[in-house]
């Protein structure tokens, strides 16, 4: 027995002694036996902020992704950077030291962040669509935790859950949607690389930069660019392309910019009702254009049952007939004035300010921001034509439609939406005729007669596109007629594919009874029309 143990003894102080000296060859001295130390106590921080409302700026990891280290630091750091940028364009634009609000610890340099864990891996969030996942677990999240959120303002923040074979993050929400906005964050998204270059420097850039653009969107602003004199004296507007220089060259807020902000809820330091609805209109409008000024003048009235702090003018135009409403605005250049007594506005505007001005169409963008937060926006199309603005939209006097009635019609979709042709002649705007499509589809020239109840004498008409602009009419034949038999043509005119009415004088005054309105062509291409309201001034 004893013989056996003593070889056993001798073969494995061998393998030890082996595995001893490998040990000792490879990996230099054996360290001292560590004793783990106790983990850290966590960090507290003392947010406070002397807002009524902050922005929730929430960071939302999906299930399956880990966060990119020290993302509270970074984050902060962004976040009191851009909060300290619009403090100072604010006060630049004559509304005093104000910003969006945020719980901070001033002392540590931190953010509260509101962290949410995700119910779903990175697959449930993608950029196309992900967005709603995200808010509705968000909802529920507050729900469950009201103290936590303060405000109807989000901003919100995903670990990027794709790279490309660059580096470059992705996969996730980025853009603003409502009071949301969403933006994505990477281990070297850091303030510290802003202006350094190299891939690093451009990818903070492209990434900070971008987040703080849709942070714009999220406080309620839209698209605008600057004004021509305001690019060598301050640079570029945030919400054009300003998220492609911050942090590098000069960005700004355009005084559009903070008006909206002015009035935002996170920017104020009472509590009061944000975002009511309000009765809030323009009931005058008179636009033309001064030679000598060589500006466009827009002057009017307008009706509110709050308050009205800035009145705002976007001149967007439809460059290379880019289209209008949503990310067709960047090109936007906009005017502010403030009211004149309780219901007026008044405005220059120079045109050297616009950078396209030969023969674009153009809206303008009327815009009345309320001390409760809304901006009440009304459109009215106008157009350039040899580099001189043709307005033609300023109010008219309308006469009564009472006695008028449909004589004839080439078709009306009734079937699967009201499209009824009588919805042109009810005085309401947002009602419309739509030529049949459901069978049968009806094709160009559509043709309507209106007859008047009695002969009345007008100097033109108005009319307005269906709202949202689908299926706009372009190139419209008017023919008038005292019998309804013989008729004669009052022009074809081209409407602009814009909302709101569109006025057209006749030659000289007319007596009318009936009315033929040739639809010629579309703006889409398509042979459906559709038109909101048809009128005599
Ligand atoms: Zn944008």
């Amino acid at each position: 027995m004893k013989p056996l143990f003593f070889r056993l003894y001798i073969i494995l102080v061998c393998i030890l002694f082996a595995a001893c000296s490998k040990s000792v060859t490879t990996a230099g001295p054996v360290d001292p036996p560590v004793t783990p130390l106790p983990a850290p106590p966590p960090v507290s921080y003392d947010y406070k902020s002397d807002y009524a409302y902050n922005l929730n700026v929430v960071y939302f990891v999906p299930n399956d992704v880990v966060e990119p280290a020290e993302y509270h630091r970074r984050l902060s750091e962004i976040l009191l950077q851009a909060q300290s940028f619009f403090g100072d364009e604010m006060q630049r634009n004559g509304y005093g030291n104000k910003s969006f609000g945020l719980l901070k610890d001033e002392i540590k340099k931190r953010v509260q962040l509101i962290v949410i864990k995700g119910k779903q891996g990175r697959s449930a969030y993608p950029y196309e669509g992900g967005a709603n996942a995200v808010m509705n677990e968000i909802n529920s999240f507050r729900a469950a935790n009201a103290s936590m959120f303060s405000s109807d303002h989000y901003l919100v923040i995903l670990p990027a859950t794709q790279y490309d074979a660059n580096g470059e993050p992705g996969g996730v929400p980025f853009y603003g949607l409502g009071k949301f906005c969403f933006a994505l964050d990477y281990a070297e998204q850091d303030i510290k690389y802003l202006g350094t270059g190299g891939v690093l420097g451009t990818r903070a850039v492209k990434w900070i930069g971008g987040m703080i653009h849709e942070l714009g969107h999220g406080l309620n602003l839209p698209h605008n660019c600057q004004k021509v004199s305001e690019g060598a004296s301050l640079g570029m507007a945030l919400m054009w392309a300003g998220n492609s220089t911050w942090g590098v060259s000069k960005t700004f807020l355009t005084a559009a910019d903070c008006a909206v902000l002015n009035v935002n809820q996170v920017f104020s330091k009472e509590k009061k009702a944000f975002y009511g609805e309000k009765n809030a209109s323009i009931k005058r409008i008179h636009a033309s254009y001064d030679d000598v000024k060589q500006s466009i003048i827009v002057k009017g009235i307008f009706a509110s049952n709050e308050t009205v702090t800035d009145i705002l003018y976007y001149n967007d135009p439809n460059v290379n007939n880019e289209g209008i409403g949503v990310n067709r605005d960047y090109n936007a250049v906009a005017w502010t004035s403030k009211p004149i007594g309780t219901d007026s506005f008044y405005v220059e505007m120079p045109v050297a300010e616009l950078q396209y001005k030969t023969n674009e169409v153009y809206e303008l963008k009327v815009k009345l921001a309320l001390s409760n937060g809304l901006i009440r926006e009304t459109i009215y199309p106008y157009s350039f034509v040899n580099g001189i603005p043709r307005l033609e939209f300023s109010t008219r006097d309308e006469l009564s439609k009472e006695g008028w009635s449909i004589a004839s019609f080439s078709s009306e979709e009734t079937a699967s939406e009201n499209g009824a042709v009588t919805n042109l002649i009810d005085g309401d705007l947002s009602s419309y005729w739509h030529s049949r499509w459901s069978t049968n589809a009806a094709v160009y020239p559509h043709e309507i007669v209106i007859k008047t109840g009695e002969n009345i004498v007008a100097a033109g008409f108005s009319i307005a596109q269906r709202p949202g602009l689908a299926r706009a009419v372009k190139d419209l034949e008017l023919l008038i007629s005292l019998d309804g038999i013989s008729y004669q043509s009052a022009g074809v005119s081209r409407l602009a594919n814009s909302s709101g009415l569109q006025y057209f004088s006749f030659a000289a005054p007319q007596t009318v009874k009936y009315i033929k309105l040739i639809a010629r062509s579309s703006w889409d291409g398509e042979k459906f029309a559709s038109l909101g309201e048809f009128g005599l001034f």
